[in-house]
């Protein structure tokens, strides 16, 4: 395995295809690699991801340097055709009917992993081309995602962050109603794992019995990634949502009564259809209410084959740009806030990687980060050479600087 392009023989390209800037990234991506292959032309390149299931043929044919265009109905045979070296150009399939499988993944060198729960979506929201693109929602058995924790616990991993379309939503599938819950209270009996993360909880899953499963495992965090999308009822509405900005806020102070260390991470869209400057004005108003730790902004883009795209009262793009540069600098105010709260506090950190021996320096996030989305805090002071990566030391706060963090370690090592 290696990350550097130029030594690879071939390179395997992940892709997203969701929303517009999403698919703009993957393309690039796929094109700065191209230009590698092209100063090389052993390599070989193979697209895979949600990018690759929604548009394959059109991969295929307009980058002649991609090898193979792989959806993700049929990407666990890749390593396969690398072993055999033969790249048969899969032919487009649909989503996989169910999620039995426990691949054997070759982790990265980083001391957390993702544990994927269910894959695919059976809500509709109607500006979302996800469920066109996974499927239907099917959950993995309950004992094989409790095998596959146990084997990232083997593998050394502190931290798992436990995904899915709809995490909540856990087993409806295959047991007729949520084991989410059930699953929560099976994830102990570690060796290495001391931090277990909830993304991506539907609003309508997170009540009592999740508040209590949360508090009842004393390996997950404090911390909730509970994806919101608007606050105008209206708004909500049309995008197939339930709710108004109002039952949000009362969740929002109900779960800071029952936990209050809580940290709470949201996404939003701007500039759907309809989305009229009152309707933006009720969801400026949320935010600044709502006082989020982290929060995710998207800018609309019509998918093909979503209901949304057919709406009429499209908002103009520089009217969304100017909406989505007004919430993020609202929410840059409150950050800034919320982070000089944080100065001069002593938190347990996950360290990553050394960056620089001779400093003594250290990369890696606070329980109340998560990783990719959240920034990360930067280590120095151990004169001991105590620290290593994997490691959970508890650290003191001194500088922030957007997201990212500057801290020292204080007493002694963490768990
Ligand atoms: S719940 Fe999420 S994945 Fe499912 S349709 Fe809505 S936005 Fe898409």
């Amino acid at each position: 395995m290696t990350e550097e392009p130029f030594a690879a023989d071939y390179i395997i390209i992940n892709t997203c295809g969701f929303i517009e800037a999403a698919k703009r990234e993957s393309i690039n991506t796929i094109l700065e690699l191209a230009e590698v292959k092209n100063q090389s032309s052993q390599k070989k390149i193979i697209v895979t991801g949600c990018l690759a299931q929604r548009y394959h043929d059109e991969l295929a044919k307009e980058i002649p340097e991609v090898d193979l265009v792989i959806g993700i109905a049929k990407e666990f045979n890749i390593a396969e055709m690398i072993r055999l070296d033969n790249l048969r150009d899969g032919e487009p399939a649909a989503p996989p009917q169910d999620f039995t499988s426990y691949p054997e993944r070759v982790l990265p060198n980083l001391p957390y992993a993702y544990l994927q729960v269910a894959d695919g979506c059976d809500n509709r929201c109607s500006y979302c081309a996800i469920p066109i693109i996974r499927g239907k929602f099917r959950s993995k058995p309950i004992e094989k995602v409790i095998e596959e924790a146990h084997w990232l616990d083997e593998q050394g991993i502190k931290e798992i962050n436990i995904i899915a379309q709809d995490t909540g939503r856990y087993g409806y599938d295959l047991y007729g109603r949520s084991r989410f819950t059930e699953l929560l209270s099976l994830l102990t009996g570690f060796k290495n794992i001391k931090w277990i993360r909830l993304l991506y909880l539907q609003p309508y899953f997170v009540n009592d019995e999740l508040i209590d499963a949360v508090k009842g495992n004393q390996l997950i965090l404090s911390y909730l990634d509970i994806p919101i999308q608007h606050a105008s009822p209206k708004t909500l509405r049309a995008m197939n949502r339930h709710g108004a900005g109002s039952d949000y806020l009362a969740l929002i102070a109900w779960l800071r009564r029952v936990i209050p260390d809580i940290v709470l991470r949201t996404s939003i869209i701007v500039g759907f259809p309809g989305e009229s400057p009152t309707d933006f004005d009720e969801l400026t108003q949320f935010i600044e209410k709502a006082n989020f730790d982290y929060l995710g902004i998207f800018e609309y883009s019509p998918e093909d084959g979503t209901p949304a795209a057919k709406l009429s009262g499209r908002v103009a793009e520089k009217i969304i740009k100017g909406r989505y540069h007004q919430l993020t600098a609202l929410q840059d105010s409150i950050n800034q806030r919320r982070n000089e709260d944080r100065i001069g506090k002593i938190y347990d950190v996950l360290i990553e990687r050394e960056i620089d021996s001779k400093e003594g320096l250290f990369e890696g996030r606070a329980w109340w980060q998560a990783p990719e989305v959240d920034g990360y805090t930067y280590i120095t002071g151990d004169s001991q050479g105590s620290i290593k990566p994997g490691q959970i030391i508890k650290a003191r706060f001194d500088e922030f600087d957007g997201c990212d963090f500057h801290g020292r370690i204080a007493s002694g090592l963490g768990k």
